[in-house]
């Protein structure tokens, strides 16, 4: 049995997923766990409606994608306490984060799918091509399946979802197994826009389902999760030549240099890494601070961490939640408990908050980390801020390049250019010079990593390019006569194909011209077949 059908064997005796409120452990509902031949067929009846869809004018999936931004933006507030309840964070942050982010991202599909999507003339360079029409043509996959997290459950898959929809795919998306519900959002406002059943198939279920999805008829796989399933999605993609996107972990390095603000640094800071209890793929993992505003740096982190209330997300004075179960809070404890060992500063939390919940650790700082601990290396994935100081630029490049991840990373300074010429040095799929995160939120912008990171993107027009496989058309416009590079070689045509290259490649002027007047001679004498 291999990994996969260990995977599948697992899921077929469980029927239904409970569902809990990471706050207070309540059931927030259940779903059932799709076998691999309710998968299969949810599979066929996408296949069946991408058929109609594909040929449905680009104008009119836009009045759907335009009513569920309507409705969505009607509906906003149920939508993000749907979140809250079975993600755990604050209410505005599922508004800001994920609302507003699908919002946008409709956006961006309205102002540019059309144009995306319409044939691009290729014009040809070669002189023997230039009688030929070359068109560009961006076809659908089919069927995309996705695969989706639990930290962004809304705007991860809504993102995702409409870009393939609005290419001319169909969906079938497999949500995380801890927050099904907001996917169950996503459809229910996509049906009440307009959306043929068929086109979205939400197939609820644990790993053993997504491992289905891999093995299903789906033309195209969008993973987003670890660097551990990513691997194993990888390896059975791979298997059948299925296309894949990996969107996967991150450790972030932000580095402050000498010149930051460093009130505006330290609040990027601790938002940075405490935002959605540092449960996101993009929170501040390590940060850098040059060794001359490093204690003051530290310090007004701390003063800011005291701050902050933990609690529920659903009271409006909650500015971090719970974390989203019980082992992710040991990964954290246990990183950070090594950390510490190691001889890392303890300056803020530290420990899980019981009181509060099964699920809630306290926002921790750590100093003087150092790159032989976990805390630096392994995605942390909590309310983490872990510090170290360095002296120079070439320094602080070298130790955020230290990683195997690359999804993204800040620059602090007063001075735009410099922090945009330490940008490119840096080795991560985004680099932002005075913010963090943002990105996720500019729907113009390619998200997505390099290294462990994964592979390709999701948003902007790479996030269009990920969802259509291009088609070259070319039409000849003088068919009556035939190539001259056909049949009826024999010498005069390798005296117009070398006449020919010196013409075009030729440095010397005169063996050019040479070379222009051989080629032509031949081309008189020759007749193809
Ligand atoms: P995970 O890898 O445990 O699960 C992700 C999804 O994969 C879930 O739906 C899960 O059920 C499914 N799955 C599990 N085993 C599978 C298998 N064998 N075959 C197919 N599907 C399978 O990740 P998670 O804990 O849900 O999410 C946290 C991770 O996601 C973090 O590492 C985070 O950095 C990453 N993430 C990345 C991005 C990004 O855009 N790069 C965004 C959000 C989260």
């Amino acid at each position: 049995m291999n990994a996969i059908q260990t995977e599948l064997a697992r899921t077929q005796p469980e029927s239904q997923i409970t569902v809990r409120n990471p706050a207070t452990q309540e059931v927030a509902g259940t779903v059932p766990s799709f076998s691999a031949e309710e998968v299969s067929a949810a599979v066929d009846r996408a296949r069946v409606a991408q058929s109609r869809w594909a040929a449905t004018p680009i104008r009119e999936r836009l009045q759907i994608l335009r009513r569920f931004q309507q409705l969505l933006c009607e509906q906003k507030d149920a939508v993000a306490t749907v979140i809250t309840r079975e993600a755990g964070k604050p209410v505005a942050e599922a508004l800001a984060t994920e609302i507003l982010v699908v919002l946008d991202g409709a956006q961006y599909l309205l102002n540019n799918a059309a144009e995306f999507l319409l044939p691009e003339s290729v014009p040809h360079s070669n002189p023997a091509m230039k009688l030929k029409r070359g068109t560009l043509l961006r076809e659908p996959y089919g069927v995309v399946g996705i695969i989706s997290p639990w930290n962004y459950p809304f705007s991860l898959p809504s993102v995702q979802t409409l870009t393939a929809l609005m290419t001319g795919n169909a969906v079938v998306l497999k949500p995380s197994e801890f927050t099904p519900f907001s996917s169950l959002e996503l459809k229910r406002l996509l049906s009440a826009a307009g959306l043929d059943d068929g086109l979205l198939q939400i197939v609820t279920g644990e790993g053993g389902t997504g491992a289905a999805l891999l093995q299903s008829r789906i033309d195209k796989l969008v993973f987003t999760g670890s660097v551990a399933t990513g691997k194993k999605v990888a390896q059975a993609a791979a298997a059948r030549l299925l296309p894949v996107v990996l969107e996967l972990g991150g450790k972030d390095a932000m580095i402050v240099l000498e010149d930051a603000d460093v009130d505006v640094a330290s609040s990027a800071a601790v938002w940075g890494a405490f935002m959605n209890s540092g449960q996101t793929c993009l929170s501040v993992e390590r940060c850098y601070v040059h060794e001359s505003i490093y204690e003051t740096f530290l310090q007004a982190c701390i003063r800011k961490t005291a701050k902050l209330r933990q609690g529920p997300g659903t009271e409006a004075t909650s500015d971090i939640g719970p974390m989203i179960h019980d082992r992710q809070l040991r990964i954290v404890q246990t990183q950070v408990e090594d950390a510490v060992r190691r001889g890392a500063r303890l300056l803020a939390g530290g420990t899980a908050v019981p009181q509060l919940g099964p699920n809630f650790f306290a926002p921790t700082i750590l100093a003087d980390v150092t790159h032989d601990m976990d805390l630096m290396r392994e995605e942390t994935f909590g309310p983490v801020l872990a510090v170290r100081s360095f002296k120079t630029e070439d320094e602080a490049v070298t130790l955020a390049n230290d990683s195997e991840f690359g999804l993204a990373a800040s620059v602090w300074t007063r001075d735009r250019k410099r922090g945009e010429a330490m940008a490119r040095r840096i080795h991560a799929g985004t680099v932002m010079v005075n913010d963090v995160i943002a990105c996720f939120g500019i729907s113009e912008a390619p998200h997505g990593g390099v290294k462990a990171s994964g592979i390709g993107r999701t948003h902007g027009l790479f996030g269009l390019e990920e969802m259509v496989w291009p088609k070259y058309v070319d039409s000849d416009r003088i068919p009556h006569i035939k190539k001259l590079w056909w049949y009826g070689y024999g010498a005069s045509f390798k005296d117009q194909m070398s006449g020919f290259i010196e013409f075009l490649f030729e440095k010397n002027l005169t063996k050019r011209v040479r070379g222009a007047v051989k080629s032509t001679r031949s081309f008189i004498r020759r007749r193809p077949l």
